[in-house]
């Protein structure tokens, strides 16, 4: 498809410049051509005057010569037509190079784009279809079972309650990526103190912070930032999330600020299983785990969230980490 694109292009791109050079060309060819007759004609008229002079001075001289041969006129326009259809193929011949090089250029974003959007299609389907099979056997199996009383029907609603909050979860996050990916919405930003941030993102967090008896210690946090209220609190929750999600019971989550001249830091450091070097960079392309065994609730959306909310604030995200020993999630943005 993209090869049959880049042909296509390459030969619009050889259509506009040949007509551009065929243009240039025949104008060349009209002015040189123009300029050659002009030529002939004056020099013949001057010839002529010169002998109609003499003849009226009384001199006797045979009939003038013919001094331009128009042969040569015709031979000479010939060549400057040959030079000019030389030049243009040349044109042509490197264009055409540089047109499927630039064609090729050109296409390059819009595959990459449509590579990644059709990726991200079949890995939300997939992650659709898991939680909606289960609901569907677990439907069917009830319809089917005719000694099912209202215990085992509830027990059963329970269970699709769960998966349709999964679902839910599901569709929340890729809308709020969408909203996220929208180049056009208009930036609303105000001054926000950090400390405020990041104390309601624990305060979401806590109920599972308790839940496997994780402290949450927060040392110095100050600084201001501009920014979303909203979005930079769910910035700093998926990331708080995660250092409880992928910790053991009883560990422990720091978080502290630092200033630089242009930003401030805030670290979140966990003492959790860690990520490998090599996936420290594919942690935030969208549905990424790095537990290829996809025993965690997560669907690897949550940093790629993350990731954009912190471009949003033109700011960038660091990771440290070690295997074993925990992550520190370095988040920069810039000060008031
Ligand atoms: P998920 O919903 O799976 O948590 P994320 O996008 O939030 O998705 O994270 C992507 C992957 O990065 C996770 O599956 C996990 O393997 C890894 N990860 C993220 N944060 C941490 C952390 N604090 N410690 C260890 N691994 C982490």
């Amino acid at each position: 498809m993209f090869k049959n694109a880049r042909i296509k292009l390459t030969l619009w791109y050889l259509l506009i410049l040949g007509i551009i050079s065929a243009s240039f060309s025949f104008v060349i060819y009209r002015s040189l051509t123009l300029e050659i007759d002009r030529f002939a004609k004056i020099q013949k008229d001057r010839l002529e005057r010169r002998f109609q002079d003499r003849v009226i001075i009384g001199e006797k001289l045979p009939p003038p010569l013919i001094y331009i041969d128009p042969d040569l006129i015709a031979d000479t326009k010939g060549r400057i037509k040959l030079i000019l259809i030389g030049i243009n193929g040349g044109i042509l011949m490197i264009t055409g190079t540089l047109s499927y090089i630039l064609s090729g250029k050109t296409l390059k974003p819009i595959k990459q784009m449509m590579e990644e959007q059709n990726r991200f299609v079949s890995d939300a389907s997939h992650e659709l279809r898991t939680p909606l099979t289960a609901l569907k056997t677990s439907i069917e199996v009830g319809l089917r079972d005719k000694k099912l009383d209202l215990n085992g029907a509830k027990k059963i609603l329970k269970e699709n309650l769960v998966d349709v909050n999964h679902l839910s979860k599901l569709s929340l996050s890729l809308l709020e990526l969408s909203r996220l990916d929208n180049q056009t919405i208009v930036k609303k930003f105000e001054p926000l103190k950090l400390k405020n941030l990041l104390n309601k993102s624990i305060s979401t967090i806590q109920p599972f912070s308790e839940e496997k008896n994780i402290s949450l210690v927060c040392k110095s946090i100050f600084g201001t930032v501009l920014g979303d209220e909203d979005k930079l609190i769910e910035l700093f929750t998926i990331i708080l999330d995660n250092a409880i999600k992928y910790s053991p019971n009883d560990k422990k989550v720091i978080v502290y600020t630092k200033k630089s001249q242009k930003y401030i830091r805030v670290h979140i450091v966990d003492e959790g299983c860690g990520i490998e070097k090599n996936n420290l960079e594919k942690i935030f392309d969208r549905f990424y785990r790095a537990d290829k065994a996809r025993t965690t609730q997560g669907f690897g959306l949550g940093l790629s969230i993350a990731k954009r909310i912190i471009d949003y604030h033109n700011g960038h995200i660091e990771v440290r980490s070690q295997i074993g020993n925990g992550s520190d999630f370095i988040i920069s943005l810039p000060r008031k």
